[in-house]
């Protein structure tokens, strides 16, 4: 009887010790937890995988549920904040890369912007000259140059116009699910639906989380939680500012394929897939109207078919005005989303203040930055380097608190 008191003594002691054990890298694999699916969780964790960690996604809806799922997806390296540029063109890089490798269907046709005389015209101005002075190739065009580019729109009034040779559009859901099938060859495993509850610490240091679907011990956790990022953090003592941005986008039947550039016109902007269907809104955020509070305030559905339905014609209507093609359009869904963008609009990347083993990756131009944030991320976990790149990024700087 003493025996078998002592032998399970001996077996609990074990399972605790192995619980909060933390593996020296080099003699077993490092464990990451990557909190979200979205691309860039998705993008973290191929990243973390192909260095060699072993690596489990959780996710409480599904893939790409998040903002991925809903966003305009453009590509492109224009900012006029010198390391946010670089950071975003080296990611250009990433996704050439990828494409090559992945076949993600990228569609590279850079992006074109125009507008009548008037006061957007003047800032449209502002913003092509801020560029013009950059390495990011989108530079003024005037009229004639805009005709032989752009032949498959309908302008109107031309006051100042600009061409991004660079750069372009891909189908969200679509590339995240090929990364994550990828991730999962490498052997990253994917609890989903499962939501991270809890995280399990010891001080400072993490040691593993709870979840819907149990505990799990791990080495290092990474959250990638868009929206949803504070709730996480705050439990290890880290509240950013973040803001959640909501943004329509109708989505069309397919109709002929007209164009490949990412489109930014009068009141409107828009993209086609090579198959057809056509993606825009009228614009980037709701009005500030008394209807629109709530979004706003909270994530929320459309609340009925009928204003669903009045959005989707308008925006079509829109879009049909410049791009002829699209007058064959009929809508197809439409879909809100809600940005995840941090208070001075730059990504969060990095250790939180005080700990070495919770690392937070939030950001707006998620789509955008997904390649390099996977790789300088993996970096920073897995080789224990400092990046100097995400220097500007991290998530002790002032404003964000
Ligand atoms: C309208 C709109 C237009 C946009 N346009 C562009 C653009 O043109 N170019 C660009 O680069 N970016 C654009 N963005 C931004 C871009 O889409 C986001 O930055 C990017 O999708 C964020 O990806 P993510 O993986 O960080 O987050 P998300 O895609 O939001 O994924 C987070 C995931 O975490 C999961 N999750 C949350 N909490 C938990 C938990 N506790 N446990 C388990 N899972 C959890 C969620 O279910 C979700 O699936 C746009 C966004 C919107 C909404």
């Amino acid at each position: 009887m003493t025996n078998r008191r002592s032998i399970l003594k001996a077996i609990s002691t074990l399972t605790a010790a192995t619980y909060f054990a933390r593996p020296v890298f080099g003699q077993a694999k490092l464990h990451v937890g990557v909190v979200g699916s979205g691309i860039v969780g998705v993008s973290i964790a191929l990243h973390l995988a192909q260095a060699g960690a072993k690596v489990t996604v959780f996710e409480k809806t599904a893939l790409a549920a998040g903002a991925t799922s809903k966003s305009f997806a453009w590509i492109n390296g224009s900012n006029t904040n010198q390391n946010y540029r670089n950071l975003r063109i080296k990611s250009l890089e990433g996704w050439q890369k990828l494409d090559r490798e992945l076949g993600l269907g990228i569609i590279w046709g850079g992006a074109i912007k125009w507008q009548p005389p008037g006061e957007v015209a003047a800032r449209v101005r502002a913003d092509i000259m801020a560029m013009a002075a950059t390495n990011y190739p989108f530079k003024e065009i005037d009229a004639d140059m805009f005709r032989r580019v752009g032949s498959e729109f309908t302008p109107g009034d031309i006051d100042i116009a600009g061409l991004a040779t660079t750069g372009g559009h891909l189908d969200p859901v679509s590339v995240t699910t090929k990364l994550m099938a990828r991730a999962k060859l490498l052997g990253v495993d994917v609890k989903m639906p499962c939501a991270v509850e809890e995280l399990i610490m010891s001080g400072n240091d993490l040691r593993g989380v709870k979840t819907t679907d149990g505990d799990m011990a791990l080495d290092r956790l990474v959250i990638a939680s868009g929206v949803d990022t504070p709730r996480l953090t705050s439990k290890a003592g880290y509240l950013p500012n973040l803001h959640h941005e909501p943004g329509i986008l109708v989505h069309s039947t397919a109709v002929e394929v007209a164009t490949n550039k990412v489109v930014y016109g009068p009141g409107v902007h828009f993209k086609q897939f090579a198959y057809g269907r056509i993606v825009g809104a009228d614009s980037e955020t709701p009005p500030k109207s008394d209807t629109h509070q709530e979004i706003r305030r909270h994530a929320v559905a459309f609340p009925s078919k009928e204003i669903e339905d009045m959005h989707s014609q308008r925006i079509i209507d829109k879009i049909a005005r410049f791009l002829p093609a699209a007058q064959k359009a009929q809508p197809h869904h439409l879909t809100l989303g809600f940005r995840p963008m941090p208070a001075d609009r730059f990504p969060i990347l990095g250790y939180l203040p005080k700990s070495s083993t919770i690392y937070v990756a939030v950001m707006h131009s998620g789509v955008t930055l997904a390649p390099i944030v996977g790789r300088m991320v993996t970096s920073e976990l897995i080789g224990d380097k400092q990046e100097e790149i995400l220097s500007p990024f991290r998530p002790d700087r002032p404003g964000l608190l």
